[in-house]
């Protein structure tokens, strides 16, 4: 083999594990543990909404007004650095009912840390958040849906369920509200852990703007509605006591 072609087969090689990579970033990476928690009970009529990345000043408490409005309870994964930033808006979150978890301290991939690195960051967002709310999180979401068994060990010890979703609204990718609707609409089923976003610097540090989630969410918890959805919190929907 020339060395050209070599070098052709590892560029190959590279964009492959790339694309890979992209495509299960948000379906989580490794199958499924023991300890991970996807959805609530098939057989229910409840579903839930989790929030990850915030508290953002920009969506945060629209997206607070909205479920205030709507009497609707869902549960927010918190970057505890953004806890630092805004406490006044994890604060708000708290005390308006919602469930809490920890979604690191700095959103950065948990996949390649050390373990003593990743335990200190959940501890370090934990005390943080603590210290904010006065609440301590009953979940974790790692990162990016990205885990390890380490991680939901860590996790576990800490007091934390680890929880990632089975139904994503792909806000993300800076889907149309109507999309967004649709989507969720069509593949709703019962025990449904539904992932939006209230912030974003997911990819490369970049800005996402997140308009497309404010303006679908009224629209979501009114077909869940229609359809007969009860929507309660995480603790609620997998029968975890809330502290
Ligand atoms: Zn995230």
């Amino acid at each position: 083999m020339s060395f050209l072609e070599l070098l052709l087969m590892a560029l190959i090689f590279v964009l492959v594990v790339m694309i890979a990579l992209v495509f299960y970033v948000y379906r989580g990476f490794t199958p499924q543990g023991r300890l991970i928690i996807r959805h609530g009970p098939r057989d229910s009529k409840k579903v839930s909404l989790t929030f990850d990345d915030g508290p953002d000043p920009l969506y945060t408490p629209r997206i607070l007004d909205i479920l205030k409005a709507s009497g609707v309870k869902a549960s927010f994964f918190l970057v505890a650095a953004n806890v630092k930033k805004y406490p006044h808006l994890a604060l708000r979150i708290a005390q308006e009912g919602h469930d809490l978890g920890n979604h690191s301290y700095n959103h950065s991939n948990l996949l390649v840390t050390r373990n003593a690195t990743l335990e200190k960051n959940l501890i370090k967002a934990n005390k943080i958040i603590m210290q904010v709310t006065g609440l301590h999180p009953n979940f974790f979401r790692p990162p990016r849906g990205l885990y390890n068994q380490k991680m939901l060990e860590v996790a576990s010890k800490l007091g934390m369920e680890t929880v990632l979703w089975s139904l994503s609204s792909l806000d993300w990718r800076g889907l149309k509200p109507k999309k967004i609707v649709e989507l969720i609409a069509k593949k709703i089923q019962g025990g449904d852990i539904i992932l939006f976003h209230d912030s974003g610097n997911l990819f490369y540090q970049k800005k996402i703007n997140h308009e497309n989630t404010v303006e679908a969410l009224p629209l979501v918890i009114s077909e869940l509605k229609k359809q007969g959805w009860e929507i309660v919190p995480l603790s609620e929907l997998l029968g975890i006591e809330s502290e």
